[in-house]
């Protein structure tokens, strides 16, 4: 079997790998859009061939979490071509469709299933549970002509899952020829210990009770690791919830009764004015009649605005301020603190400014320190060990043993 990355061998985004077994079938592992590229934009690399559904024996797309620079491009495939995923990651994806430009409806042929084999063609595909930022996300091993290739996908040690990154190292994929491994926190200055989610709580949890009014938490409403961050501060610290429709809707697409659920007692729903507009626009209606009782509207926010935290969107500041609920707020940044930067993040910063919120940075990076790579890469030991998702590629030798760095739409045996 062979095997090329189209792109992502030196870059952080876009991810693609495609494997070819000797009897021709094909298979891609994930097909991301690119970080650099602009909402609805952005192309399949041009050394993918038969996307337009012209080869049979394009066997399918696995897709390892619901982050776009992993799925952003599965919409130029074409419909015929049998697309592989979690069950929590197709349900999250179509939500993201409705409330966001981003997301995915696509027909699932199979689910991924943790350390459940399943066979396509002449492949045999193995998923296991990993943590990271995304919820229900894989790393896959690829079995084909008795070769063994493991792409780890986005990972981390430090989430809310550590149980799924240490059952790797204690379990690693026996045999595995070829480890495509993530690389994003690697770079020319060691970072170090990593940021994790346990201290994300404990860090709220100051912010928190720093808060005489509204506390509000900037976070991605697909972060779920997150919520269950910020609902633990929040409830430790004696307020209750208030995360919007959006938030809600992925939290019930986890399916899962531990994540924060609209129907708890501490936590309520918000709807934010972009939201009603969307719902009545599409007469979902089920989608704010679901929520029922646990609905709440800024006159009851406003009666104690010290008792919530909320999750919050910029879309929202207008609408909160007119209900006179910003007073004495504070906002958590709890993504990438890059966005703060550039004009961008100059005009996000500034939103919060000219209100008089006081904002500060608490966030946990979705991916392995180096420290935890180094571990994974010794407990699966595999013959090689090639860069993707990654800025220094070329830091992957002093990192690694055994390191083969190829070049995207470099064709190499596995
Ligand atoms: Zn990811």
């Amino acid at each position: 079997v062979e095997a090329c990355i189209h792109r992502g061998g030196d870059e952080i985004g876009g991810s693609c790998v495609e494997l070819r077994a000797n009897s021709g079938d094909r298979l891609l592992l994930d097909l991301g859009l690119p970080l650099d590229s602009e909402e609805g934009e952005g192309a399949p690399p041009a050394s993918i061939v038969g996307l337009d559904g012209s080869d049979p024996r394009l066997l399918g797309i696995v897709i390892s979490h619901s982050h776009p620079d992993h799925y952003g491009l599965v919409d130029a495939a074409a419909p015929e071509i049998p697309v592989f995923m979690g069950a929590a990651t197709e349900r999250i994806l179509k939500e993201a469709l409705y409330f966001t430009p981003m997301g995915l409806e696509r027909t699932t042929v199979r689910h991924l299933v943790d350390r459940e084999p399943m066979t396509v063609g002449h492949f045999m595909i193995t998923p296991f549970t990993v943590d990271h930022s995304a919820f229900g996300a894989y790393a896959l091993v690829v079995e084909a002509d008795g070769r063994r290739l493991f792409y780890s996908g986005d990972l981390r040690a430090h989430g809310r899952k550590p149980g799924a990154f240490r059952s790797l190292l204690e379990h690693p994929p026996p045999a595995v020829d070829v480890l495509v491994l993530e690389g994003t926190t690697i770079s020319r200055h060691d970072v170090g210990v990593p940021f994790t989610e346990n201290d994300v709580e404990a860090r709220l949890r100051g912010e928190i009770r720093a808060t005489p009014g509204l506390f509000l938490a900037c976070y991605s409403a697909q972060n779920v690791d997150r919520l269950v961050s910020v609902y633990r501060a929040t409830i430790q610290e004696g307020r209750d919830l208030i995360v919007d429709l959006y938030g809600a809707s992925i939290a019930a697409a986890t399916s899962r009764d531990s994540i924060p659920q609209s129907s708890w007692e501490r936590v309520r729903v918000y709807v934010p004015q972009g939201q009603r507009v969307k719902v009545k626009l599409t007469k979902e209606f089920w989608r704010v009649n679901e929520i029922g009782r646990s609905r709440i509207y800024t006159e009851e926010i406003a009666e104690d605005p010290g008792h919530w935290a909320m999750s919050f969107r910029s879309s929202m500041a207008v609408e909160l301020e007119r209900a006179g609920l910003l007073a004495d707020a504070r906002v958590a940044w709890m993504m990438w603190p890059g966005y703060l930067e550039g004009e961008r993040g100059a005009r996000t910063r500034e939103a919060f400014d000219s209100r008089g919120i006081p904002l500060s940075i608490v966030h946990a990076s979705g991916h392995a320190s180096v420290e935890d790579l180094q571990l994974l890469a010794r407990a699966v030991s595999p013959r090689r060990v090639v860069p993707i998702h990654t800025a220094a590629s070329e830091r992957y030798p002093d990192l690694f043993d055994n390191v083969v760095a190829h070049a995207d739409g470099e064709w190499w045996d596995v």
